[in-house]
């Protein structure tokens, strides 16, 4: 370990500490295999997920390269959340993650394949731009208790904040304050655009929460911004049957609405998700705090987990 690393873990463990959850680690019972169009290279993938071992998480499988659902291997990307790793991409992993976090399928392989070429890169299906079909798909296989490879149970911790943190860019920004359960308060600000305007969501997550009030909310995005998208290579996949479009001079294109306020809680969605990212092996992701967001994004969000994970970044302090 360098001297930085070590430096860096010892900060970490100050922010956060490790408590127990009172459960043992889980994973599915069976496996779930679905297949679908991509949002941004519109191109059919089919994932499998299967049971994984408890203590080794999250991670993709994907032309036999193994990506761990980790933020050490997490890039910029724009409009979703891409892994990376020797030189094998997976993007849009964050609603399939939002999904496996909020269900508590701690541990799991995600294997992953693009039907349509045999490229380095691969994006999970959007279906209808919600967690959805990944909820339906986890809540039919039903979940079991994992366990390591010698037959043993893990315990599952979780991260609680120890004290405040903060990531900023611009006006956007992510804060983290110590709270004994899960709390998430988030806005959004479209000042040109009346029909979604200033929206603000707070709740904290217990029981069925996620499923019945944040699971189905869909991805939005600007009539007036598709074109300048779709000429930098984003959204080819998109289409009013996997996105809620909104135009600043006609309103939604295509209603209705699930919620009123559905983009807020599509930001939720995309926040556990991202946050996910923070998980140890078999651990928890998502921290014991109340995180308020603020006009954020999948880039913020990644800010503010290397910032839980000891990692100094631009626009924090
Ligand atoms: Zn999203």
């Amino acid at each position: 370990m360098s001297l930085s690393a070590a430096f860096n873990s010892l900060k970490s463990s100050n922010l956060i500490s490790w408590k127990t959850t009172g459960k043992f680690q889980q994973t599915l019972a069976g496996c779930i295999e679905l297949a679908g169009k991509t949002l941004h290279t519109g191109k059919v993938s089919k994932v499998k997920v299967c049971p994984g071992f408890a203590g080794e998480g999250r991670y993709f499988e994907f032309q036999s390269k193994l990506i761990p659902a980790s933020i050490d291997f997490a890039r910029e990307s724009p409009l979703c959340t891409t892994l990376c790793k020797d030189g094998y991409k997976i993007r849009t992993v964050e609603h399939l993650l939002s999904a496996l976090e909020a269900k508590g399928i701690d541990n799991c392989i995600i294997q992953i394949q693009s039907l349509d070429s045999e490229d380095s890169e691969v994006e999970v299906p959007i279906f209808d731009g919600s967690a959805s079909a990944w909820v339906e798909a986890i809540e039919q296989v039903g979940q079991k208790e994992a366990l390591d490879r010698c037959g043993n149970n893990l315990e599952k911790l979780a991260p609680y904040l120890n004290e405040p943190l903060h990531v900023l860019r611009n006006d956007s920004f992510i804060v983290g304050l110590p709270s004994s359960e899960v709390r998430i308060t988030c806005g959004i600000d479209f000042p040109k655009m009346p029909a979604i305007g200033c929206q603000w969501f707070s709740s904290s997550f217990s029981d069925d929460f996620y499923e019945k009030h944040i699971a189905c909310s869909r991805t939005f995005c600007i009539y007036e911004e598709v074109e300048h998208m779709r000429s930098a290579g984003l959204i080819k996949g998109g289409s009013l049957e996997n996105a809620i479009v909104c135009s600043a001079t006609k309103g939604w294109l295509n209603p209705p609405l699930r919620f009123h306020d559905e983009p807020c809680r599509h930001k939720i969605l995309d926040l556990m998700g991202d946050l996910s990212l923070f998980a140890r092996p078999g651990r928890q992701g998502f921290p014991a705090a109340h995180i308020v967001s603020f006009k954020g994004g999948h880039s913020l969000n990644a800010n503010f987990v290397r910032r839980l994970s000891g990692i100094n970044v631009e626009g924090s302090q």
